[in-house]
């Protein structure tokens, strides 16, 4: 029996792994794909103290791999597919074994959420895109448009200056969600063009993208932009599908816990973008990664 088993290899699951293994205990983290989580699909992490000039999404989560691994903790590539955590004994069934702890820490994320508009989920990887690090190279003095008034939407445009001749920001309001900072920086950027009231209806394209239909969303005009490349970022929806019977979910599906990052089950921890808060930031996901590290080692320890 395992004393930990951290559920997901994102910044928080990783700050939660350096400390139960630090603090001895027998912890596995299993992550199905590479451990990083959506910080691997930042170019560049530039809120992130003690790296004033900035560091790569990669490397940082790399160096928190490393670090982990240094002090013992195990990292496992398997996919967890069931979840039974109401006995003592906390079973996790993966694709490849059945493991028991004590204490279980979800660190799960969120995914991208979808439009859900016509032409999405056909020409996905085929000019759509939810990860500018991952395709902005693939779109090199070509036309894309960019979907969202966030801080990744923002942030995603301005990185996507890199390679396109331009870049429509296409939002449903007339004022921007993203922080200021980001505001300021992409008004500067000549080649982002702001698109406002405005919602896609469609992607047009049969084996690749050609282009969107548009909405005005106060006139009610429709209106069809041709661009090769559309990146959708309108927010993240919780990976809490495993945990939905048994954990207390908020409204939008994201995982309730108390101050010490403890569900609703006894020995069942919750940390990162999975977690109902504020701020999903790398840094909010670290110190939740330590307090449940800590709230586990607790439980642990009353069990004995
Ligand atoms: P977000 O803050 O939830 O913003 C989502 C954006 O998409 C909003 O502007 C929203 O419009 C728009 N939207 C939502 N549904 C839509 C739809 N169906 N059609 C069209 N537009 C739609 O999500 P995010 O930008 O992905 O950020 C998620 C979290 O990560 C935030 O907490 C953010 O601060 C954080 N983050 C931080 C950084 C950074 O610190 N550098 C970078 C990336 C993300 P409305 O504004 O009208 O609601």
């Amino acid at each position: 029996m395992q004393d930990v088993i951290i559920i997901g290899g994102g910044p928080g699951g990783l700050t939660a792994g350096l400390y139960t293994a630090r603090a001895r205990l027998k912890t596995a983290l299993l992550e199905r794909l590479a451990p990083g989580g959506q910080v691997l699909t930042t170019d560049l992490v530039e809120n992130y103290p003690g790296f004033p000039e900035g560091i790569s999404g990669f490397e940082l989560v790399d160096r928190m791999k490393r670090q982990a691994e240094s002090f013992g903790l195990e990292i496992r590539g398997e996919e967890v597919v069931k979840l039974e955590l109401s006995s003592e004994a906390k079973r996790v069934f993966t694709s490849k074994e059945t493991l028991e702890a004590k204490a279980v820490i979800l660190a799960c994320g969120a995914s991208p959420s979808k439009l859900g508009i016509e032409g999405e989920e056909l020409l996905t990887g085929k000019g759509i895109s939810y990860c500018a690090t991952c395709d902005g190279p693939f779109y090199r003095d070509q036309e894309v448009a960019v979907i969202g008034g966030g801080d990744a939407a923002v942030e995603e445009a301005i990185f996507l200056t890199k390679f396109a001749s331009k870049v429509y920001l296409i939002h449903r309001r007339d004022q921007l969600r993203a922080t200021r900072l980001l505001q300021d920086r992409a008004m500067s950027q000549e080649k982002i063009e702001f698109v406002w009231n405005t919602v896609p209806t469609k992607i047009v394209g049969e084996s690749q993208v050609d282009g969107l239909d548009l909405k005005d969303v106060k006139t009610g005009v429709t209106t069809h932009l041709p661009v090769s490349g559309v990146f959708i970022f309108i927010g993240y929806r919780p990976n809490s599908d495993l945990v939905k019977d048994q954990v207390e979910l908020d409204a939008r599906g994201f995982v309730v816990t108390n101050d010490n990052m403890e569900t609703s089950i006894p020995g069942v921890f919750a940390v990162g973008d999975l977690r109902s808060k504020l701020l999903r930031q790398i840094t909010t996901a670290v110190g939740e990664g330590a307090t449940a590290a800590f709230a586990a080692e607790k439980y642990i320890e009353s069990l004995e």
